[in-house]
């Protein structure tokens, strides 16, 4: 993932252009990627697809003619989404075009002007002060253009159509934790699920923030019925504790297992309630979209130093924080595939385990004690009210011995699938 994380850095990202499609096609050689261009003038829903952007070069010259601020060097150096320009300006009028953050002056921030055509440029705050007085050449050389939004999907197949989506944003440019931790994690879950067998079905959203959610919601309309529930996801590489956002009704499945997994897996895990701010979340919930979607993140949205700065770079995230985030999706995931139903056929008294040979079995079990506690706690609650991972939740026996547990009563003849 570190690897990965690194290969897309240095690209020029935004919410349209070449910069999206680089990163699309790098992740094609992890997961088979379905890419989707929507055109410029598009209405989705209450928006309209945007120009696309793309950008060559950008730099600020002074008279000596010295570059003091080159796009090549940083790209967060231009505004993103800056209009082309090619002019000469004094230091006032240069000044109006500026973006820093002065409480940390030596970052640069990563600002946009998405929807209002302006030139930009961003630099740290001290080297904004210590500009001198006098002229500087300022060019932009950028295209605004009729072309496309462009965003990736990765859908997996599995026994039934119903379908989890997890949805991540690509939009960022050379910014690590936020959000290349999100990509990377979600490239390396979808790869994981290729490999095993699954009984729900998978989508795997790489969208531009906002107005690339709401493009692919308004163009797979048809499909949202399928989607049982999902998760939002960014923010995956500090080695923070994790944040959930809970769904915009707060007490779906979703929001039992996620918790359950954080509190049980994690050390001091944070939980919040739904608010219609955040990340894409805003979009598949809201009231006419109405998807159980919470939001996974390792540090609540935009609360660290270094977001949306120069410094969210590749030395303030780490490889153990990556392996960490995608450990406790593939624990989530676990929960999710037993989210099913099965019916006790004996549920009058316990039916006997030991003449259908399930004690002899148990006996050579390293955990043969938590096993033999998972078969009555499946037994007890397979009532068609209570899934497996409701079971697991409520007794907190270790998901995958559930999972063992139920294909041992099932085989026996003590379950029936609902
Ligand atoms: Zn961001």
């Amino acid at each position: 993932m570190f690897k990965l994380i690194s290969e897309l850095y240095p690209i020029c990202r935004s919410i349209t252009g070449e910069g999206v499609r680089e990163t699309l096609r790098i992740l094609e050689g992890i997961v088979p990627i379905e890419i989707t261009e929507v055109p410029t003038g598009k209405k989705v829903f209450d928006w309209v697809i945007p120009k696309e952007w793309n950008i060559k070069d950008a730099y600020i010259q002074n008279m000596e003619g010295e570059k003091i601020i080159d796009f090549q060097t940083l790209n967060l150096h231009v505004l993103n989404y800056s209009s082309p320009v090619n002019e000469t300006v004094n230091l006032e009028d240069l000044k109006k075009h500026l973006y820093t953050v002065q409480e940390w002056p030596e970052w640069v921030p990563y600002r946009t002007s998405y929807y209002a055509e302006k030139w930009g440029f961003c630099m740290s705050h001290n080297q904004m002060e210590s500009l001198k007085d006098e002229k500087y050449q300022v060019v932009v050389d950028s295209t605004l253009s009729q072309g496309h939004l462009t965003y990736g999907e990765v859908y997996i197949k599995g026994k039934v159509p119903d379908e989890i989506l997890i949805s991540t944003h690509i939009c960022h440019p050379s910014l690590c934790n936020d959000n290349l931790t999100g990509i990377a994690v979600c490239a390396n879950l979808a790869r994981h699920l290729l490999k095993t067998d699954n009984y729900y079905s998978y989508r795997f959203l790489f969208v531009p923030g906002t107005i690339g959610a709401i493009a692919w919601l308004a163009l797979n309309e048809k499909k949202l019925k399928l989607i049982k529930y999902g998760l939002v996801t960014s923010l995956l590489g500090l080695d923070n504790v994790f944040t959930y956002k809970r769904t915009r009704s707060g007490n779906t499945t979703i929001d039992k297992i996620v918790e359950h997994v954080i509190k049980k897996e994690t050390t001091n895990p944070e939980i919040i309630d739904f608010i219609p701010y955040g990340y894409d979340e805003r979009q598949y919930c809201s009231p006419g979209i109405n998807l159980n979607m919470g939001n996974l993140t390792r540090v609540p949205y935009a609360q660290y130093p270094e977001y949306h700065t120069s410094a969210d770079n590749m030395d303030l995230i780490s490889q153990i924080a990556l392996e960490d985030s995608l450990s406790i999706f593939i624990k989530i995931l676990r929960f999710i595939e037993q989210d099913r139903k099965y019916l006790n056929l004996f549920p009058k008294g316990e039916p006997q385990l030991g003449k259908r040979g399930l004690y002899d079995h148990i006996g050579g079990h390293n955990d043969s004690k938590t096993l033999q506690m998972a078969l009555l706690w499946i037994l007890n609650f397979s009532d068609g009210i209570h899934t497996i991972s409701d079971v697991a939740i409520r007794s907190g026996i270790d998901i995958d011995i559930m999972a063992e547990a139920t294909e041992m009563l099932f085989k026996a003849g003590l379950l029936k699938k609902l």
